[in-house]
């Protein structure tokens, strides 16, 4: 009995050695030299701009604590800083649901950037109304201290060649989420990102005047405006009325591009603004 059982420690402890070595061998080689392939793009579609409705405080607060956050956070410190608070490489929570030029889940393929600001003046607030965004003045809104605007405009050129992203792919949260959000709101100066950076997207005033003269010859139909904000990149819905999450769609296109007066309300200059971005941008935007 004892025999045996000496015999048998022997043996198992003769076979340990043979066990690892089986496993230490690689089960696989990854080649990248070989082959390449041409079908392949950068995974960042999308630059979406927000304000954040805090302080410097709460906003750091808000955004390393809890469940949302972005890629970069611009204070109104009267510094050169700017806080990198997630990885590009990785998903940061702050577009939720939204589409754009045909996206859905936008976190997957954008960097979000925020910016601290005070959004609507708190006289003003209160803007959800039964669950309704109301929609503000120009007035309402809070305007940004000049330096966070270089700063942004800085941030997002260099993203914008670094991932080739298209004019109309640098966006607000408002333009993918209308009846949602309003940020980064109507004093975001847009027109001067274009004017001194080059950046974003904005219509040639000749195109402007020369629809406005055209929209007096041809009155379109609810359907074909519909079709022109499908065009640009918003999600509508398809009723032949301007009904309240239409009208946000307008709303957030003037927060956009004619920030001095947003309504809600479809007319003549909006609808000539739209027409002619579609004509300067048309197809111009990175599908793939
Ligand atoms: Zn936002």
């Amino acid at each position: 009995m004892t025999k045996n059982f000496t015999a048998l420690i022997l043996a198992s402890l003769l076979t340990l050695p043979l066990i690892s070595c089986v496993t230490t061998q690689p089960r696989y080689i990854i080649d990248s030299d070989t082959y390449q392939a041409t079908g392949k793009s950068e995974r960042i579609k999308t630059i979406v701009l927000h304000y954040t409705v805090s302080d410097n405080e709460r906003s750091i607060k808000l955004l390393t604590e809890g469940k949302v956050s972005a890629h970069y956070l611009i204070l109104d410190h009267n510094d050169d800083k700017i806080y990198n608070l997630v990885p590009e490489s990785e998903r940061a929570w702050h577009a939720g649901d939204g589409s754009f030029a045909g996206r859905t889940i936008l976190n997957d393929t954008s960097i979000g950037i925020e910016i601290v600001n005070a959004g609507i003046q708190p006289e003003y607030r209160g803007a959800l109304r039964d669950g309704k965004l109301k929609y503000h003045p120009y007035e309402h809104f809070v305007a940004f201290d000049e330096l966070q605007i270089k700063k942004v405009a800085q941030l997002v050129k260099d993203l914008t060649l670094k991932y080739d992203i298209a004019p109309k792919n640098i966006i607000g949260h408002s333009d993918l989420a209308p009846s949602r959000k309003i940020d980064p709101g109507a004093k975001f100066p847009w027109q001067q990102l274009y004017e001194q950076y080059g950046i974003g997207a904005w219509y040639d005033e000749a195109d402007k005047r020369y629809f406005m003269a055209q929209v007096q010859v041809a009155v379109p139909t609810i359907a074909e405006i519909k079709n022109e904000f499908r065009e640009y990149g918003y999600q509508i819905n398809d009723t032949d009325v301007w009904d309240k999450p239409s009208r946000d769609v307008i709303y957030a296109f003037q927060l956009h591009f004619r920030p001095q007066n947003p309504t809600g309300v479809m007319d003549i200059e909006t609808y000539a603004i739209l027409k002619a971005l579609n004509k300067k941008y048309a197809g111009t935007e990175n599908f793939y």
